[in-house]
């Protein structure tokens, strides 16, 4: 089967063909600045060099009419038309506690995605427009919504409840969901997998660390518990977003600053994190070569960032009163040494360490750990569109 798996956000849009039996992408591709001038298609065949070009997209529609365009194109095509395509895999940010896998989107389906908006409202209705879009695209073509909240839904309730009146779990469903279920339970199994091993024999904690990030306990294959919250804020210290601090510090800093409550959720969001701490940049290549040089906000965020991933790990060992694999993954997680080797070295008395001539990886599957250690620590690379594929392609069969 060829499964078209769709990440759909507010102005952007996404893609990658999928084969389920191979497991090889066809073609993946981003539609940039829908219902903006400029707006583009990036598309890139596999084996092929990447194509741009600039159509207007008016709405997500457009969008999808774009890929499908790109898809089908007797030059940089991939597939003859879109008989070819079997079924669309879209990637929804947040299920509530309605979903707790995967499912196939039928009208409730869609209704009650929309009654999570609430609790994602920049992602879920753009989530929504994309599945939309696709329908009128390609009716009669069936789709899977996988939620980033999903895999987080074994959580016990003493690991996602909040120390806050009852009432708001009550009235709002105000609670930790977690997010980057896909890429956490991916890398889960994965790990075990490597290992030789299966998930249900073993206690993961898998460290995704990308521009977003999260560490999750995975527990014989449950996910236990989870960094991020009721939002994608919370946890730990991201590339613009704070994650954890005392909520005090919002009404201090309203009235310092005289900013609104909304005015400082944007800060905490887009100008926090490592960029805002170390006056550098979110990306952590050019924070590491700033440390490199001697910038002291720089070696401050990096520090400060690791220091509060080892935080996450012992707390996760103490909540699955143990742990067996350390899994890294994602942007920073699969190709940052340092990162890795400054967490490292909070690790020891788990029986955990890092093999600093195994500690040279980019992107690949590797153990890293020295060894005879207690703990294994791997590099597991995250594959969200392949999950979301396998996932899609397991339903509509
Ligand atoms: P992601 O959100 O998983 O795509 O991760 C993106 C982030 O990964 C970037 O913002 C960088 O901070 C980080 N990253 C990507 N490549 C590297 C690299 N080679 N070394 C260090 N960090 C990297």
């Amino acid at each position: 089967m060829n499964i078209l798996v769709i990440n759909c956000g507010s102005s952007s849009l996404k893609y990658q063909l999928i084969n389920s039996e191979s497991e090889a992408v066809l073609a993946k591709g981003l539609c940039e600045r829908i219902g903006m001038e400029g707006s583009c298609i990036k598309h890139t065949p596999s084996g092929k060099d990447k194509v741009t070009k600039e159509t207007p997209m008016p709405d997500h529609t457009y969008a999808i009419q774009a890929v499908i365009d790109a898809l089908t194109d007797a030059e940089h095509g991939v597939v003859k038309s879109l008989s070819e395509i079997d079924a669309v895999g879209h990637r929804i940010v947040h299920g509530g506690e309605k979903f707790a896998k995967s499912v196939v989107i039928t009208d409730e389906v869609l209704d009650a995605i929309a009654e999570c908006n609430d609790l994602a409202p920049l992602h879920n209705p753009a989530n929504l427009i994309g599945i939309n879009a696709c329908k009128k695209i390609m009716p009669g073509v069936p789709m899977v919504a996988v939620f980033d909240t999903a895999f987080h839904q074994t959580m016990p309730e003493k690991a996602y409840m909040y120390g806050l009146p009852y009432e708001y779990y009550e009235k709002y469903k105000v609670r930790r969901y977690g997010f980057h279920g896909t890429s956490h339970d991916f890398v889960s199994a994965r790990a075990a997998e490597i290992l030789g091993k299966t998930r249900e024999d073993l206690k993961i904690i898998v460290c995704h660390l990308g521009n977003g990030a999260s560490i999750s306990a995975v527990d014989h294959g449950k996910c236990v518990d989870t960094s991020m919250g009721l939002t994608p804020l919370e946890g730990l210290i991201m590339g613009t977003r704070c994650g954890d601090i005392d909520p005090a510090i919002i009404e201090f800093i309203a009235k310092k600053e005289n900013l609104s409550i909304s005015e400082i959720n944007t800060i905490m969001n887009k100008k926090s994190g490592v960029e805002g701490m170390s006056k550098v940049s979110s990306d952590f290549r050019d924070l590491s070569a700033a440390m490199d040089q001697g910038n002291a906000l720089a070696k401050m965020a990096l520090e400060t960032y690791t220091y509060r991933v080892a935080k996450y790990i012992g707390a996760y060992a103490a909540a699955m009163n143990g742990v067996d694999v350390i899994a890294f993954t994602a942007g920073i997680g699969e190709n940052d040494g340092r990162v890795r080797s400054m967490t490292g070295k909070y690790l020891g008395y788990l029986g955990a360490s890092i093999d600093e001539s195994k500690n040279n990886v980019h992107g690949d599957e590797a153990i890293i750990s020295n060894e005879g250690d207690k703990v294994t620590v791997m590099v597991v690379p995250t594959n969200e569109e392949l999950a979301i594929a396998r996932q899609t392609a397991s339903l509509v069969k």
